[in-house]
């Protein structure tokens, strides 16, 4: 039931198409809701990781074992100094790609189930994407997301709790909490800095934080084709919209959801649909990683509620010394 409730939330405010009413990437969307603050992201698991994991593995793999993967046509280094800004949707200046070349992007996770069968599939295409994780996910299942770094996928932030950032009721300090903490929890998981990529929530984007993520130099992505994956009925769907508006771009970052259950169902189909199209994959890197604040790194840490002394084995602790 949670996890219905959250896909439900991550579904309805991971909108793309719909921005296409405002071109300029300093116009704040007007008319998209706030979402139940309350149900996003979504609650944590029993479960909840009580220690920081340890460091991501830095090897990537590079070996590709079959012959007919898709694999990465292009690596691509992105210097993010000044917060450059990608995705048609808002960013038309930074126009990286060329024909028939695609970046995939997936947010939300990272999720049991279908986070891994998500890499599962780009592992055996041996190909690269980008991840834009959750916070809170982040800190539920670090262990997920730190086989996200070790399959050598690049991975950025998209806030702590997946607030609309356009929310009138949270104040910038508010705003900047989210997107701090958002990748202080992701640093937390893989015991290392991610990179300076983030993407908000719903793409709606506030003035005050694109110019906030410059200062910070903190590229923005939006994307250039949405998947509406969270919409979709079947797998079938999410990739006949993909390949639909694919073939009329020519080209693109494409925004979908590892937390999705239909988008890693349609993962393997979706790769044999682009290599049939002749599209190549481009792999996005950032020149260096992303800077986190040590306020916020504290303050994910007190997030979690982690004990502070009661590491210790019960029976160090309480001990009977007469019956
Ligand atoms: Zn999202």
């Amino acid at each position: 039931m949670r996890i219905k409730a959250a896909f439900f939330v991550a579904g309805a405010l991971s909108l793309c198409a719909f921005s296409s009413a405002w071109s300029q990437a300093l116009i704040p969307q007007r008319t998209s809701p706030p979402p139940p603050p309350a149900a996003a992201p979504a609650p944590a698991p029993a479960a909840t990781t009580a220690t920081a994991p340890a460091p991501t593995p830095a090897a990537a793999k590079t070996n590709c074992a079959n012959p007919n993967a898709i694999g990465v046509s292009r690596v691509v280094q992105i210097d993010t100094t000044g917060g450059p800004g990608f995705g048609f949707e808002h960013f038309k200046q930074l126009d990286f790609l060329r024909d028939k070349e695609v970046v995939l992007t997936f947010d939300d996770g990272p999720w049991p189930v279908n986070t891994p069968s998500v890499l599962k599939t780009l592992a055996e295409e041996c190909t690269k994407a980008i991840f834009f994780p959750i916070g809170k996910h982040a800190t539920y299942y670090p262990e997920i997301l730190k086989h996200v770094a070790a399959e050598g996928h690049t991975i950025g932030a998209h806030t702590w709790s997946h607030a609309n950032l356009n929310n009138k009721k949270l104040t910038e300090a508010q705003q900047k909490e989210e997107i701090e903490k958002g990748f202080s929890a992701v640093k937390w998981a893989l015991g290392a800095a991610p990179s300076p990529l983030f993407r908000f929530p719903a793409l709606q984007h506030p003035p005050a934080m694109v110019t906030y993520l410059g200062e910070r130099n903190i590229s923005i992505w939006s994307c250039d084709l949405d998947s509406f994956d969270f919409k979709a009925s079947t797998a079938q769907k999410v990739v006949d919209t993909v390949m639909t508006k694919l073939d009329k771009n020519g080209k693109g970052i494409v925004l979908m959801h590892d937390f999705q259950k239909h988008t890693a169902e349609a993962l393997p189909e979706l790769m044999k649909r682009l290599k049939a199209g002749g599209y190549k994959i481009v792999q996005v890197k950032a020149k260096a990683p992303v800077q986190t604040i040590a306020q916020y790194d504290e303050d994910v840490v007190k997030s979690l509620k982690l004990p502070t002394v009661s590491s210790r084995p019960l029976n160090s602790v309480v001990q009977t010394i007469s019956e």
